[in-house]
């Protein structure tokens, strides 16, 4: 059946309120470039998944915003399934204001690094600017961190994976909430960007408290190197939206490397190339299922 333009396009605030009411997740999942964006689709239609695809600030330097742009958002209006395409941590307002201009209709506006007012004033006009075109916002409140050695392109000291005072204040996430007018709060509790240095160990009385008092659905990052019982846990005291990269791009590059090595004789470009994509697919299959979002779009 043709669908017609913008039919899949769907907020992702009803996205995610469908996901708290309906207990799942929605994956989100880093795409850098087409490989991604065509394996996670695929897997997303596979699976009746909805699913939001995002491009990181800090990934312009491998793919710019205005070349992969275009892509995400062709991607997203021939699904057949729900998309919606997000900026992941913008931190410039420049950033922010291209991608709504480029298409995108969500924003994670990532203003953590900020002392507490300075974060509300910002993610505050993100948000007024982001209301006129339609597009959803995150904000984040508390500061997951991204710790040097985690491979996730962190400047973050090693040791304050373990500071517990930046995780997010329940009680601050409600007036930071009402404040911003934002509609999904990505929040601190334990995890981490990149890979975990040592074992997580996630605080989820507080991700409770955060998710009754925030009155938005609540976003976990640094969802890489959990386990499936860590993932059910956080769902059920929900967590609506999950961030997840890292175990992907390594786990595409282990099975290339191992196939590669296979080969005895040349292997042309697009042979890699197809491979990979089924790879992708099959990674965010996996998670959709891990995440419950599938049969759910
Ligand atoms: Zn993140």
């Amino acid at each position: 059946m043709e669908r017609g333009i913008h039919m899949t396009r769907v907020a992702m605030k009803e996205m995610l309120q469908d996901a708290s009411r309906r207990g799942y997740a929605v994956p989100c999942f880093n795409a850098i470039n087409l490989d991604m964006i065509r394996g996670i689709i695929q897997a997303a239609e596979e699976e009746q998944s909805p699913v939001i695809l995002c491009h990181a600030e800090i990934h312009f330097k491998y793919t710019p915003l205005e070349i992969i742009a275009p892509i995400m958002v062709e991607a997203m209006e021939r699904a057949t399934v729900p998309v919606s395409i997000l900026l992941d941590h913008g931190k410039s307002f420049s950033a922010v204001t291209k991608a709504m201009h480029l298409g995108f209709n969500a924003i994670m506006f990532d203003g953590s690094e900020y002392e507490y007012e300075e974060n509300v004033l910002r993610t505050s006009e993100v948000v007024k600017m982001a209301k006129t075109l339609g597009v959803s916002v995150e904000g984040e409140l508390g500061y997951v961190t991204r710790p040097k050695s985690g491979g996730a392109e962190g400047e973050d000291d090693d040791s304050i994976i373990d500071d517990t005072s930046l995780y997010t204040d329940p009680k601050q996430a409600r007036e930071f909430v009402e404040r911003t007018g934002i509609d999904a709060l990505a929040a601190a509790f334990g995890t981490v960007h990149g890979v975990y240095l040592k074992k997580p160990k996630l605080d989820l009385s507080r991700l409770e408290q955060i998710r009754n008092s925030a009155g938005v659905p609540v976003v976990m990052h640094g969802g890489s190197g959990l386990s499936v019982e860590d993932f059910n846990n956080t769902i059920e005291k929900g967590v609506a939206k999950i961030n997840y990269y890292t175990g992907m791009a390594l786990k595409v590059m282990d099975q290339a490397k191992t196939r590669l090595v296979r080969e005895e004789e040349s292997t042309f470009y697009h042979e890699f190339m197809m491979d990979a994509i089924q790879d992708f697919k099959e990674d965010a299959s996996q998670i959709m299922r891990t995440f419950r979002s599938n049969h759910k779009a």
